[in-house]
Order: structure tokens, then sequence, then C-alpha cells
């Protein structure tokens, strides 16, 4: 079973916990750590043999060209995660149309090949956003892979399929959402992240080998390039919380994913979506 492998490509002081503490305008101003640690991920993955996905924002991309020629030039897919990590949710249709072209431009300016896959920031894409799908799929996109079919206080869309479906009568488009695992009739975050994180290995393994066996589907997996980052700066101001979220084991996290990559059988997303047999609920 090839289960999907994905990196959502953003620095630190780019991810939603941090939001009210940092503005988008001081991003700038701030040391960047994304290149390095996202060189640190492709050597991860190329010393395990596994190609994955990186989805990345579009002001990552205009910054780091190189970058993303290096991410394509070692077999990975690139995809977008959006412009500036503004989550789906707190914009209109015609901004998000918007968010998505100049994303899409600036990726593809760098990479060089054509961008069919998108993630939301945070899966931002749930019932309030039902014109979102309809957008990505005029703009051309083969799949999105942007919603967790869970409860959670920052996102999540617990009524959403669990699994590969086409959101739209009229279109191709499919949404292959994060994972989750059913234990005593709840729906459990499974698919990475802060929860494969600071949870023992042994959940992530359970939570796969159920998706993989009980439900006879592949396991979509993501993390983020500061995940395995330990020594990048504290960021006093914000809120407990997201402080403990964001830092905890992150120590622990290279040697966690290394165990992942050799235990089960990984590749980009577009490939797994490829072998997939929509549901049109
Ligand atoms: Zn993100």
């Amino acid at each position: 079973m090839l289960n999907a492998l994905s990196v959502d490509v953003e620095d630190a002081f780019q991810v939603g916990a941090f939001e009210t503490t940092i503005a988008r305008e001081d991003w700038d101003r701030l040391v960047p750590r994304v290149e390095a640690n996202t060189d640190k991920v492709l050597a991860l993955f190329a010393g395990a043999g596994v190609k994955g996905t990186f989805f990345t924002l579009g002001w990552v991309a205009h910054r780091y060209p190189a970058l993303i020629r290096r991410i394509v030039d070692q077999g990975h897919e690139i995809a977008s995660h959006g412009w500036d990590h503004a989550r789906v949710f707190t914009m209109t249709a015609a901004q998000f149309r918007d968010d998505l072209v100049r994303a899409r431009t600036a990726i593809e300016d760098a990479a060089g090949v054509a961008v069919t896959g998108y993630r939301a920031p945070s899966f931002s894409i749930d019932a309030r956003t039902p014109w979102a799908h309809g957008v990505l799929a005029e703009a051309g996109y083969a799949y999105s892979s942007s919603i967790a079919p869970v409860a959670h206080d920052h996102y999540g869309w617990p009524d959403a399929p669990r699994f590969a479906w086409r959101p739209l009568a009229d279109a191709d488009l499919i949404e292959l959402p994060v994972t989750t695992a059913k234990f005593r009739g709840r729906t459990l975050a499974a698919g990475g992240g802060g929860f494969f994180r600071m949870l023992p290995y042994g959940f992530s393994r359970w939570a796969i080998r159920q998706v993989n066996g009980e439900e006879a589907r592949p396991a979509i997996f993501y993390f983020h390039p500061w995940e395995i980052d330990p020594d990048q700066p504290r960021v006093p101001g914000a809120p407990l919380r997201s402080r403990i979220r964001h830092f905890s084991r992150l120590a622990a996290m290279e040697g966690k994913l290394r165990r992942l990559l050799g235990e089960f059988a990984w590749g980009r997303v577009d490939a797994v979506v490829a072998g997939q047999a929509p549901l049109r609920p």
C-alpha cells in the first residue's frame, strides 16, 4: 500500500499558532530557516529513498526559487500551500482565487513545472467555504488535500468524508483528506504534524496500520520543515498552549520520521491520488 508523504513548506513564524504574536509585516525582518530546514528534509528523504509532495507557500517560492528547483530536481512533487498562509475561511471566493493565482505563479516560475495539487493552510476548507472546491476546479487543480475530518480547536470538518472523494458533481477534482483513525466510535487526527511529534510513535503506527488494513486505504501524512529544527528561536509572547504545541519534542522528530519512512511505503500525493477510486457522496 503506497501512502502519501507530504511536507507543508513554511517558516515557523508563519504558522497559525503565532498569528496573533507575529505580524505578517514583520516576516521579512525575521531570520529565515525554511530553506535550511527543507534541505534537511530533502536529505532525510534521499537517505530513505522516498519521494513526497512539498506543499509550498508562494511567499517561500518567491524568495527561494533555487530551493524549489532542488525539490523538483530530486523527483518530488511541488504543489501549492497558498500565498502567505491565510486560511481559506478568512477569505471570500474572489480573494481565494487571487491567492491561488499569486501562489501558483510564484511556484511555477521557480519550479518550471505545472502545479496540480493544493493544500489549504491549517486544513481550512470546511463547512464555511462551500465555494472552495469549485474555485480549485475552475483553476484547473487535479486534487486538494485540505480537509481534516475531525473536531479540533483550530480546524476540522467532522462531517466530511474520511477518504478520497469528489466534492463536485461536474468536475473531476479529488479531495484527499488527511488521515484519521477510529477508536471506540471517535475519529482521531492521525495524519502527522503535532500529533505525530507529541504522541508516542506507536500511536501513528497503529493508526496507519488500521487505515491500510481494515479500511484498505492509503494514509495521508504531513509534517513541517520547522518540526525537525530544535534550535529555532522561541516565541516568548505567544499563548502558552501554542508554545507547548509548537516547541514540544522537536529534537525527537527526525528520528521518529526516519523510523516511519522505513516502516511503511511512501510516495508523492499525485501518485496516491492516481490509485484512488474516489467516492462521490
Ligand atoms: Zn501550513
